[in-house]
């Protein structure tokens, strides 16, 4: 075959502004798919070219790893629906950084200086701290194992103790020093042990409700361990370097978010083991109040202001398309509709958002919290559509676990009505005192039946 080497290196540069391209693109709901295509061409590019590197061995096995990993991504990706997302996310994210692990494994066995060595090592650790970790939030999304906080005494300092052994072989593995006696490829194991045993300790204690934000940081784990290595090999494979670095900043930004979101800090995700102990006793009096669909239908219909707050609930009905319908008959009415759109609503950072636009609901209907918060007093009618935790006025009371967390002000609304299945908690846990209220209607049954109810009795009136 002609060597053609001499096109990687300018290839690869080519890629990472398709990457760029790709990334601005999926910062808006409306080119965020091309966006996905561009990425996905970036890196199928960057693969492709991959194969003329001089002296290439293995290339079957390359091929083999690749049609099992691409046809098994293939198909998990066509098969798994929106709610499921979350857990997705988390394995892939895993692969990413135990491939990045074993790229470090495979240049410390090679010839390296002490710089080159340094930087595998660190990327070794991150990215197999990341893959374990991801693993374990896998397995709690997935509901595999408990997805509750799973603490024991001494924990932190065990955890401490896992990872400076982990740095010290690491150290070990780089320096090789005389009076040490096993030699790397001794080291080199026991290091990679214990960076997988890290990651998967330090996950243990965070609970379910944490786990997006947790995903979210090993994404940013797995892009810097991936641009580690890309420095890590003789000649710095600048591919991988760029694209880790994209990946690392836009993971650390978008972890930061969401935790500004539910306003936790990372310290307090990480140590706090959210969930772990019981909500102090419920602070709610009186009693929910059910309301009926063609009373909810009348109040609809002869409103001035409607918003609707859609939750995980509306995901996991598949509720969008009739709620698209709704709001469609409302505005047919000229009853003004606004959608109120959480930031951390549903499971995964802009979950609401996609499966709206999906529906078809025009974009400048959607109103973030800050935009939409001061609208709510002045509102006829709330619709809160499988949404719990994000409408939880419980975050302005000081002692509870919500609390600061920044929320959907609804209860400010003349009317609440609230679409849920039955008297069920939020992804907190927590008691949440606005179905208690006396402006709040509970209107029981699974989302997308009620809204195609309400469809049916806005079209009688
Ligand atoms: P919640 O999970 O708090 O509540 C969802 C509600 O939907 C439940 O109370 C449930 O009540 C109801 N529900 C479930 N299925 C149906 C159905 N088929 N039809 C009607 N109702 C249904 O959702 P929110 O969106 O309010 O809050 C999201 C939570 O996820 C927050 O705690 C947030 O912090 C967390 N989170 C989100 C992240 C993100 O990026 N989006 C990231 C990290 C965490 P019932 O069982 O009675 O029906």
């Amino acid at each position: 075959m002609a060597d053609l080497s001499f096109a990687i290196e300018p290839v690869y540069l080519a890629t990472v502004f398709l990457f760029i391209i790709a990334l601005q693109r999926m910062s808006h709901p409306l080119t965020a798919r091309s966006g996905i295509v561009w990425a996905g061409a970036a890196m199928l590019i960057a693969t492709l070219v991959t194969f003329f590197t001089p002296n290439l061995t293995n290339i079957a096995l390359i091929a083999i790893a690749i049609v099992v990993g691409g046809g098994f991504g293939y198909i998990a990706a066509r098969r798994v629906s929106m709610t499921h997302m979350p857990q997705m996310v988390a394995f892939y994210n895993g692969m990413g950084g135990g491939a990045a692990a074993g790229i470090s494994a495979v240049a410390l066995l090679g010839p390296t200086t002490a710089i080159t060595a340094s930087l595998a090592v660190a990327g070794g650790l991150i990215g197999a701290v990341s893959f374990s970790g991801s693993l374990i939030a896998f397995l709690k999304l997935q509901g595999w194992m408990p997805s509750r906080p799973v603490t024991f005494p001494g924990q932190q300092p065990v955890n401490m103790v896992v990872l400076a052994l982990a740095i010290i072989s690491g150290i070990f593995v780089v320096l090789q020093p005389s009076w040490v006696p096993l030699s790397v490829s001794m080291w080199l194991p026991l290091f990679f042990l214990l960076a997988l045993g890290f990651g998967l300790l330090m996950t243990l204690p965070i609970g379910g409700a944490d786990m997006p934000v947790v995903i979210s940081m090993y994404n940013a784990f797995t892009g810097l361990a991936v641009a580690l290595d890309g420095f890590s090999f003789a000649t710095p494979n600048y591919a991988m370097i760029i694209a880790g670095i994209i990946v690392g900043a836009a993971g650390s930004l978008l972890t930061l978010h969401m935790a500004k979101a539910m306003n936790r800090s990372l310290a307090n995700v990480f140590f706090g083991a959210f969930g772990a102990t019981e909500e102090q006793a419920a602070q709610v009096s009186g009693s929910m109040k059910a309301i009926e669909v063609d009373d909810v239908a009348i109040l609809l219909a002869y409103a001035d202001r409607v918003i609707i707050a859609p939750g995980y609930g509306m995901a996991v009905a598949q509720a969008q398309q009739k709620v698209k319908e709704l709001s469609d008959l409302l505005g047919a009415r000229g009853v003004s509709v606004k959608f109120a759109i959480h930031p951390v609503a549903g499971r995964m950072p802009g979950h609401m958002n996609v499966l709206l636009a999906e529906a078809g609901v025009a974009y400048d209907h959607l109103f973030d919290r800050d935009e939409v918060n001061p609208e709510f007093p002045g509102t006829d009618v709330v619709l809160v559509i499988g949404a719990n935790d994000v409408v939880n006025p419980a975050a302005h009371r000081q002692g509870s676990p919500l609390f600061g967390m920044p929320i959907l002000d609804v209860e400010q609304a003349k009317n609440v009505i609230v679409l849920k299945r039955g008297q069920g908690k939020g992804f907190a846990g927590i008691e949440n005192d606005l179905f208690y209220r006396d402006n709040t209607r509970m209107l029981y049954g699974d989302a997308r039946e009620t809204v195609g109810k309400l469809v049916q009795a806005l079209k009688k009136l």
